[in-house]
């Protein structure tokens, strides 16, 4: 059997002010193209680069994060190349030593080796317009501090592609590090397959680009391992070569064959002193490592009792798990609510189930086009805790309180002052429920003779009318107690 080995290089644009050599802003949603530029990033003779500190420390923060050794020194290099978006004719980069080595990053079941993480410098961007016969080239991105990272060729499907990429693209959100959108090319990420021979050895590899998504680059392993096994059982060879994906067709196309290796002619960068960083230096950028994903859906899990799919969308949405948290914390410590009692210890992870599935479920559908994400809700967490005590006490039954949180989202006006205008307060009180359920009973006589000859589904439809009988506040545990006791 032959075996998949995928390994992959990635490439991430840096959140920093400025770019990796220059005072020129690093934005990438300026619209208006060579507007950050200077004659540093524009390559004119003469000028010389400084090291940006943030971007340094952004580097050696990614790979402690992913269990990397961190060189106490490095240096840059210059590797040559031409092409009309590089005005250098060469891109600072580092070769022989980078940052960051020998990492790690676990998916599900497996660990994947991270080779190195260095940093350099990213190109400008070229514009081919329709029809013309020239290109344009916009120098915004010229300059920008890219880091790259190589893993080791421990993949064997696109799936597990799939599940390091997403995991690597929120751990740099949560660092801080880039916002690494696919779609903008701030994590740009390629991919290299090869099959084994039968006696085991590594195959000829072929490279794969123009992966603008998680999704494509998963998709575009998968199709590649088809197209090679089905190459090699046709006795055939596979080209060392670079293909393309095409998002649409679902397939990768040959875009330029690479026999021989590139000679980039790297030498250390003479402009730029070598970097050191003494390990009081690294541990103080360890010190700054905020709460990783990882860390939190243990904690999450252990803290709350949330169900794993829950866990997993506050770790991803990582401001609606914030919002979650400010709201289990305003239930732990809610007693403005003086006639409900706070409920026992063991019944807290109710509260916060309760809570998850009003915040992930009702609120996110009922406001799904207007609903960005908690900045954009008047509901305080206050306000939220005070409606999960609520229904958790049984004051208001669960639709009343699907009408509270939305008008809550609408007007921003309290649960107490919603309850209250619009009567929704649940009906626990036997007395004025009976005469609820005479009527229903009286109403319904086949329903009646169908539960009682054993038919449960009549019950639930006898339910079910009494509480649109009273406009949806009776309490149905109490109902159903009603009806039963009425008929027998
Ligand atoms: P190159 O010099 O062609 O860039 P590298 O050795 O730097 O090759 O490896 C680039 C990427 O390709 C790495 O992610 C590595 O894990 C992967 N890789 C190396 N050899 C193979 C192979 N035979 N099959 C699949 N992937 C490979
Ligand atoms: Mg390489």
């Amino acid at each position: 059997m032959r075996k998949a080995v995928i390994g992959l290089e990635i490439h991430v644009e840096l959140k920093t002010k400025t770019k990796m050599f220059c005072d020129s802003l690093n934005d990438p949603d300026e619209k208006h193209s060579n507007i950050n530029i200077c004659p540093i990033c524009l390559g004119h003779p003469g000028t010389l680069p400084v090291i940006n500190k943030e971007a340094v420390n952004k580097v050696i923060m990614t790979g402690l994060a992913l269990n990397c050794h961190i060189a106490e020194d490095t240096f840059f290099e210059r590797k040559h190349y031409f092409y009309p978006d590089l005005p250098k004719g060469y891109q600072i980069s580092q070769y022989q030593k980078p940052l960051c080595e020998n990492g790690h990053l676990d998916i599900e079941n497996k660990k994947i080796r991270i080779t190195r993480i260095h940093l350099e410098e990213d190109a400008g961007r070229l514009y081919h317009p329709a029809g013309a016969d020239y290109s344009l080239v916009d120098y915004n991105r010229a300059g920008v501090p890219l880091m790259e990272l190589v893993t080791e060729p421990d993949f064997e499907n696109g799936a597990e592609v799939r599940q390091f990429a997403e995991e690597l693209q929120l751990i740099m959100r949560y660092l801080g590090v880039s916002d690494a959108d696919m779609e903008k090319g701030q994590m740009r990420i390629e991919v290299n397959i090869s099959l084994t021979k039968p006696n085991g050895e590594w195959g000829t590899k072929v490279e794969i680009k123009n992966l603008n998504s998680i999704k494509a680059a998963a998709n575009s392993v998968d199709y590649e391992v088809t197209r090679q096994t089905e190459l090699l059982e046709k006795g055939e060879e596979i080209k060392q070569e670079t293909r393309g994906w095409d998002d649409t067709k679902g397939i990768t196309i040959s875009q330029r064959s690479k026999e021989e290796a590139q000679d980039y002619r790297y030498f250390p960068e003479p402009d730029l002193p070598p970097l050191h960083y003494d390990s009081d230096e690294v541990e103080a950028i360890k010190s700054r490592i905020p709460e990783l994903p990882d860390q939190r859906r243990r904690r999450f899990s252990n803290q709350y009792t949330l169900p794993v799919s829950d866990v997993e969308i506050f770790t991803t949405d990582k401001e609606l798990g914030n919002y979650f948290e400010d709201v289990a914390s305003e239930i732990l410590t809610f007693d403005k609510l003086k006639h409900l009692k706070m409920p026992p210890i063991g019944e807290q992870p109710k509260l916060f189930k309760l809570a998850s599935n009003y915040l992930i479920t009702e609120l996110s559908r009922m406001a799904a086009a207007v609903f960005a994400g908690p900045k954009d809700t008047k509901i305080t967490p206050e306000m939220f805790a005070d409606l999960v005590v609520r229904v958790f006490h049984k004051e208001i039954s669960s639709s009343a309180a699907q009408t509270v949180l939305k008008e809550m989202f609408e007007t921003g006006k309290s649960p107490e002052n919603i309850i209250k205008d619009k009567d929704l307060a649940q009906i626990s009180d036997t007395v004025e429920l009976e005469s609820v359920v005479e009527k229903v009973i009286a109403d319904n006589p086949k329903a009646v003779v169908d539960f009682k000859s054993g038919k449960t589904a009549s019950l639930k439809f006898l339910v079910g009318m009494a509480m649109r009988e009273s406009r949806g506040r009776a309490n149905p545990q109490i109902l159903e107690e009603l009806i039963k006791s009425i008929i027998k």
